[in-house]
């Protein structure tokens, strides 16, 4: 759907106030009626992706899990799958491994699971690992697997504290244990063939540090940067440190851009419900639940009443969704850094403050929203256009270019003219 006119879903889309007017570009206009914008992404993020039980075991010394009374099935991927298809995007799918152990690797690991050095996960090993991870590699274009973690928590004598890879203070766990479970997390990774190793990371329980904690000389951060990881994506009002984060929804911890998830729209335990209300930030994050229907073969009606929900933000003059989570962090990174000043024959463009970041956006591409009450014809000088869509609404017409830097240029500019 992505890419299409969209014309009935209309020009907007619900964001909270205080959003639209956080760090970013904001929407400019000229004297002849003419709006642009770098428009905020928005990306989906789906936690605790990978539980077979779906039992909140935390009673127990068990993990919470995902907390609802049915087990997991692959319908519960294909759902995942589906947002993505129906939306033209590649959903983050933050990922659980510990039940997917087909050898008892984790025995070997006591901390990562509630039976310590006694782990057995026979009861999970079966056809379904199978078919769910035929699905996740089939689907790459509509599935990410990021890492989230083993078992959800952290367990020292038959008892869990929170949570995987930090403390309820933030304090990142034993240099050597965090270590450990990263290797075991590729090695169940291999096991399942679930494909190259994620580049992306949500931490369990959303406790962080931002930047080395308490007694650590390297944070959690550049060790995941060596195991590949170029994106965190967190909420920032729990996390330790936030307040090193140098741009407001997002900041480089040791060069890792790391993001503010702000807040779900449905709570934690919800299963079965539609989605309504309104997003706070540029992240859309949501419990696997959230996305699922107590009965999986009604998985698909609460997937398409999220796709009727988030289409309008890519129809909205000043949202876009990301197509994946490289698109996402690149255009963050314009919407909040690069400066557009509209003339009345003009869009001029200013990237000095995104090449000025610890981690310039490795992506030259960008996405431009433009609004008039006149037909356009852009004539492109010193940037690309690779993309163009338009539709039209009421004698209004809504552009979504697609730019792409030329490298090395700081400015750039795209003429147009009015066509009556
Ligand atoms: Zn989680």
């Amino acid at each position: 759907m992505k890419g299409a006119i969209q014309m009935a879903a209309g020009f907007s889309a619900g964001m909270t106030s205080a959003n639209q007017t956080s760090s970013g570009s904001s929407l400019q206009s000229n004297s002849k009626s003419v709006t642009a914008v770098i428009p905020m992404p928005i990306q989906i993020v789906i936690d605790d992706v990978g539980w077979w039980s779906g039992h909140d075991g935390s009673q127990q010394q068990e993990p919470y899990r995902t907390g609802i009374t049915r087990n997991h099935v692959p319908e519960d991927y294909e759902a995942i799958v589906r947002l993505g298809r129906s939306l033209g995007i590649r959903p983050q799918a933050a990922m659980i491994l510990c039940e997917w152990d087909r050898t008892n690797i984790l025995r070997k690991l006591p901390t990562s699971t509630w039976m310590g050095s006694n782990w057995d996960n026979k009861k999970w090993v079966g056809p379904w690992l199978d078919r769910a991870a035929e699905t996740i590699r089939n689907n790459s274009a509509h599935f990410e697997v990021t890492m989230h973690g083993i078992g959800h928590e952290y367990w020292t004598d038959g008892k869990f504290t929170r949570a995987e890879w930090a403390d309820s203070k933030g304090t990142m766990r034993p240099l050597d244990q965090v270590e450990a479970h990263l290797d075991s997390f590729e090695i169940l990774m291999n096991q399942n063939q679930l494909g190259p190793m994620p580049t992306s990371f949500v931490p369990t329980a959303f406790l962080h540090g931002f930047g080395p904690t308490n007694g650590h000389k390297e944070s959690l951060a550049e060790i995941l940067s060596r195991r590949g990881i170029t994106y965190i994506n967190t909420p920032f009002e729990n996390m330790h440190n936030r307040a090193a984060v140098g741009h407001g929804v997002f900041g480089f911890d040791a060069g890792v851009i790391t993001i503010d998830r702000g807040q779900d729209l449905l709570e934690w335990k919800d299963i079965g419900k539609t989605p309504v209300g309104e997003l706070h930030g540029p992240t859309c994050g949501m419990h696997w639940p959230n996305l699922l229907h107590p009965n999986p073969e009604r998985n698909s009606e609460i997937v398409d009443s999220w796709v009727h929900f988030l289409q309008p933000f890519d129809n909205a003059i000043d949202t876009v969704l990301a197509v994946n989570s490289e698109f996402f962090r690149t255009q963050l990174v314009h919407h909040v850094c690069t400066q557009l000043m509209l003339t009345d024959d003009s869009l001029q463009l200013d990237f000095t403050k995104v090449d000025s970041l610890p981690s310039p956006p490795s992506h030259e591409d960008l996405t431009l929203k433009v609004r008039s009450p006149y037909r356009l014809h852009f004539s492109p000088d010193s940037i690309k256009v690779v993309s163009d869509v338009s539709a039209e609404e009421e004698k209004r017409y809504q552009y979504t270019l697609g730019l792409r830097r030329i490298p090395g240029r700081k400015e750039s500019e795209l003429k147009f003219s009015l066509q009556a």
